[in-house]
């Protein structure tokens, strides 16, 4: 049965994710963000942390549409506009993030993404009265284009991911009503009063904001993607940028005194990521694993995709490349898996030292 229109909508703002909307209607109709989830016939009740529906937020079907039409007047299009299927086909992919968000628990940046909890620019909720950015749950979300700051990844107050929701999370949260500028994470049964707009948020290199404009208006397709002077699919253009990104994981610490020009700070942060995403190697392929980490590999790895011919793109692999020849792992499996861009093979195969028995990745049964 379709629900009753709610007597007070609140219409979704432009790049809000679906859940911080159904915040902001919880918050209109002054009731628990679950309740509304059920008054929006969103079937949400009750589902705890292990067993949350694994789409909430990802992606909408015909049922999601139907409801949310019948009970807020607000359309399907602008339903699926909320979910990260908008980024399908681009810096991720929705059949990856769904098979993972059944098969395991969500954990943070398994397929780039935090299906759960989100980045947050402390300015931008100022502004906006509390709307939360779809884009700020990409594991390469660092940056603020507009303010200029890092975007906030853990909460001060508890410690913990941002709308992540506590230690026993649910998908919406059933007894109090979050203020969306609020962290409200459950900590020992009780949200955390955490304002975020108090949060004061580190400015960013200009190197970093420039890269991830850049890195952003190809994810929302507003520019061309382009690879040593080839136009390329989106999909295949950020195959190329997360193949960097491992390279790099794998070439380090040597990778950076070969690499011209990385900040310090670059390097001092990629080294502390590398701790973290090293302890298991399953974890190489893995997002960025702060927003500090994100904003270094932008501003290392943007460069140097942005080249005019192959040759030059070649050139600038190199360093990577070689140094992953040296410490044998150019083979890596989460390397090989990666749907790269012909043009990025033929770069890589090239800085291949000829006589070594290490082959590149996406080398196909020696055409070249
Ligand atoms: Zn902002
Ligand atoms: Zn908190």
């Amino acid at each position: 049965m379709l629900p009753r229109r709610l007597a007070l909508v609140t219409p979704p703002r432009p790049g809000e994710t679906f859940g911080s909307w159904v915040d902001r209607m919880a918050r209109v109709n002054r009731c628990p963000p679950a309740e509304v989830a059920d008054l929006m016939g969103l079937r949400l009740r009750g589902a705890s942390g292990e067993v949350r529906p694994p789409v909430f937020g990802v992606q909408s079907d015909e049922a999601v549409r139907h409801t949310v039409y019948a009970a807020t007047g607000i359309s399907g299009g602008l339903v699926d506009g909320m979910h990260l299927s908008v980024f399908d086909g681009g810096p991720l992919s929705v059949a990856a993030v769904l098979s993972t968000a059944k098969a395991h628990l969500p954990s943070t940046g398994r397929e780039w993404v935090e299906v759960y909890g989100s980045r947050a620019c402390p300015h931008c909720l100022l502004v906006s009265g509390g709307v939360w950015q779809l884009w700020w749950k990409l594991s390469c979300a660092a940056v603020c284009p507009e303010h200029q700051v890092m975007l906030l990844d853990r909460c001060p107050s508890c410690g913990g991911v941002l709308r992540w929701g506590g230690n026993r999370p649910r998908v919406v949260p059933a007894q109090w009503v979050r203020p969306p500028t609020c962290c409200a994470n459950s900590v020992r049964g009780r949200p955390c009063s955490q304002w975020f707009p108090a949060i004061r948020a580190r400015r960013a290199h200009d190197r970093t904001v420039e890269a991830q404009r850049r890195w952003l208006d190809i994810a929302f397709g507003r520019a061309r993607p382009v690879l040593g002077g080839v136009d390329v699919p989106t999909s295949e253009w950020f195959a190329a940028f997360r193949a960097c990104v491992i390279l790099l994981r794998l070439g380090l610490p040597r990778a950076l005194g070969c690499l011209p020009g990385v900040p310090v700070w670059c390097g001092r942060v990629l080294l502390a990521e590398r701790g973290e995403r090293g302890l298991h190697r399953s974890q190489f392929g893995w997002g960025p694993a702060s927003a500090e980490a994100a904003a270094a590999f932008l501003a290392v790895v943007m460069p140097l995709l942005a080249t005019a011919n192959v040759r030059e793109l070649s050139r600038r692999l190199a360093p990577l490349v070689r140094t992953a020849v040296d410490e044998g792992c150019l083979a890596a499996r989460p390397l090989a898996r990666l749907a790269v861009p012909e043009v990025f093979a033929e770069a890589v195969a090239a800085q291949v030292p000829v006589g070594r028995s290490a082959r590149s990745p996406w080398r196909k049964g020696g055409s070249w």
